[in-house]
């Protein structure tokens, strides 16, 4: 069970403007200043409630506008995980506000590539990019599980280099952004622009879920937005080297990832 912070956020006015009012400790403790009824619900009802109205209120609105309402609703409670494939999320997050936190997974096998476009990033933008490390390196992984366990067990080694560290990474927030598409992948078509993540308990918030792989692409031509140059060398969607291949111009973007094998997803969105 994630262990929830103490801090609590009204997610609605007295007169439904939608900002926040009141950020006293307690769902109870606020309701006496703000004057919302205090429904006896625990804190993650009340995020989940949260979730599922901005899901329906949010479907239509803009990367931008969703990025601002996280801001304003959850504040320093708020981070984006992003695996540096660009700085697409970087960039929108810096234009609504100042200083957004990101975490970055380092798994011990990201392309030379990769680790360059985080310095980049970190460097270009307003934002903060925290780097996160699996618990054992990869050298300490192979004497306990053995040599390459991503070609052996790639559910397992994904667990314990990006399912975990984003997990305790995640410790501190109420809510998280990730950069899924839903024309990325069957498995992404249902994806909400902002949605309950039950197996956290927090609230997921995904601002470019509408968008195709044109708009993002316009995007990034648009405001000339740093990208991972791997991305011009045949791969349109980098994971670790070792489970990225090059995919061929017009193939499935996602079929280089873990090609040969039948995982699709490495288990953060899922
Ligand atoms: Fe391991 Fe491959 Fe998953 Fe990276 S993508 S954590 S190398 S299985």
């Amino acid at each position: 069970m994630r262990r929830r912070g103490t801090r609590h956020r009204c997610s609605v006015t007295s007169a439904g403007t939608g900002s926040i009012v009141a950020d006293r400790g307690t769902p109870r403790a606020c309701h006496a200043e703000c004057g919302h009824r205090d429904f006896g619900l625990d804190e993650d009802v009340e995020l989940q409630q949260i979730a599922e109205q901005a899901g329906r209120d949010l479907e239509t609105a803009t990367p931008q506008e969703i990025l601002r309402w996280a801001v304003d609703t959850f504040g320093d409670r708020f981070a984006i995980a992003t695996s540096m494939g660009d700085g697409l999320l970087a960039h929108l997050a810096s234009s609504v506000a100042s200083g957004v936190q990101l975490v970055f997974l380092d798994t011990g096998y990201h392309f030379a590539e990769t680790l360059g476009t985080r310095d980049a990033v970190a460097s270009s933008y307003d934002v903060q990019v925290r780097t996160v490390l699996p618990l054992l390196s990869v050298t300490q992984q192979d004497r306990e599980y053995g040599a390459d366990l991503w070609d052996r067990d790639p559910t397992l080694c994904c667990a314990m280099r990006k399912v975990e560290p984003l997990a305790r990474a995640l410790e501190p927030f109420d809510a998280w952004a990730s950069g899924v598409r839903r024309d990325e992948a069957v498995s992404r078509r249902d994806t909400r622009v902002v949605e309950w993540d039950a197996k956290r308990q927090m609230v997921k918030v995904n601002p470019i879920a509408t968008w195709t792989q044109a708009d993002a692409d316009a995007y990034v031509a648009a405001n000339n937005v740093l990208v991972n140059l791997l991305a011009y060398d045949g791969y349109p969607s980098i994971g670790c080297a070792p489970c990225t291949h090059r995919v061929a111009p017009g193939e499935d973007p996602r079929s280089g990832r873990w090609s040969g094998q039948a995982k699709t997803e490495c288990g953060i969105h899922v």
